[in-house]
């Protein structure tokens, strides 16, 4: 109420300058009940030729994934609050920083064929692959671009093909090329960056992921999945070699494990580790295919479990590297729960949503 020329709160706190007011809430005993987090600006990256990946009629991995995902962002009103990116293709000088000529070479030739070619029992290419895939890598170019230079605080990548599973020499498991692994080599070679954290909580193994920085003691890679599950990797053994030992930290997960558990784990192994490791720059391998409804697997988040999760890696972004983060599709099979956990993911990246 206003007295006097003063406003004063129901406990008789005096405001005669707008700097009082600032001041009340600061040392208020009731600060607990503002919300303090401010919003961000967040990049949704995405290009219609991802729709154009076409890997055949029975395959979980296609287009309507990410049909899905944008209907279910602007149907919760998030469209207008994202910065919408859309990627260029990523030179080829970035790929091959990851990636042999000879696996870059076979999917540009097998994509040339308009009907899908099989790689391996899971992985298919055709006509529009090659580009699709340059796309996709070009998605995490796009977004750290726009976060240096102010544009956005961070980002998710509405991408496909997957990368997590493809290795320096190989393409399996849906996967061409390693979007975030080329992405983290972008971060340190055109950025100057020095530790960059892979968090990867797809519900499969990123055995690409870990191939390729093994050895390599500036990014840490961690990953939680169901265990044992495809592709066999990822067991708490391997842990990195030479001087990248420690520096891959694998959660295999028993098969059912839901949001309390992934609390359990997360908040113990994580903030840790970053508090040790100190990332430049974090990003998730974002897999939404450890929701209960998925298909393909057999564990049971909410979309509640990656609201919470997301905002996990938020906070160790805000401590450790100035809320910079992007994040990249990977799995996710069941449209419903995709289109929701996305959603979820993308309301705590922006700041709307506090948490799970
Ligand atoms: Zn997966």
């Amino acid at each position: 109420m206003i007295y006097g020329g003063s406003t004063v709160c129901a406990d008789g706190c005096l405001f005669r300058r707008p700097c009082d007011i600032i001041k009340f809430v600061f040392k208020h005993p009731y600060r607990e009940l503002f919300i303090w987090e401010t919003m961000q600006k967040t990049g949704l990256v995405y290009h219609p030729i991802y729709l154009e990946h076409q890997t055949g009629s029975w395959h979980p991995e296609r287009p309507e994934r990410l049909t899905a995902i944008l209907q279910a962002v602007e149907a919760a009103g998030l469209k207008n609050t994202l910065v919408q990116l859309t990627p260029k293709a990523c030179p080829l000088e970035y790929i091959k920083a990851i990636h042999s000529d000879r696996l870059i070479n076979s999917i540009k030739r097998l994509s040339s064929s308009a009907s899908p070619q099989h790689i391996d029992a899971d992985t298919a290419v055709s006509g529009k692959s090659f580009e699709a895939a340059l796309h996709a890598a070009g998605a995490g170019i796009a977004a750290a671009d726009a976060i240096f230079e102010g544009t956005i605080d961070n980002a998710f990548c509405a991408v496909r093909p997957p990368g997590h599973h493809a290795e320096t020499d190989r393409a399996m498991g849906f996967c061409l090329f390693n979007n975030v692994a080329i992405l983290a080599r972008y971060l340190q070679r055109e950025k100057g960056l020095e530790r960059v954290v892979i968090v990867d909580w797809d519900v499969h193994h990123g055995n690409g992921t870990q191939e390729i920085f093994y050895d390599d003691p500036t990014v840490l890679y961690f990953s939680s999945h169901q265990y044992p599950h495809y592709p066999g990797t990822g067991s708490m053994n391997e842990g990195g070699s030479g001087k990248g030992e420690t520096f891959t930290v694998n959660a295999p997960l028993r098969a059912g494990c839901g949001d309390a558990e992934y609390q359990q784990v997360y908040t113990k192994m994580l903030p840790p580790i970053a508090d040790v490791f100190k990332p430049d720059f974090v990003l998730v391998s974002a897999g939404f295919d450890a929701h209960r409804d998925d298909p393909l697997a057999s564990m049971g988040l909410t979309d509640e479990g990656y609201a919470w999760l997301t905002k996990l890696v938020v906070d160790i972004a805000q401590k450790h590297c100035n809320g910079r983060l992007v994040s990249m599709l990977e799995g996710g099979y069941d449209l419903r729960a995709l289109g929701a956990s996305v959603t979820a993911h993308l309301e705590v990246l922006s700041g709307k949503r506090q948490s799970g």
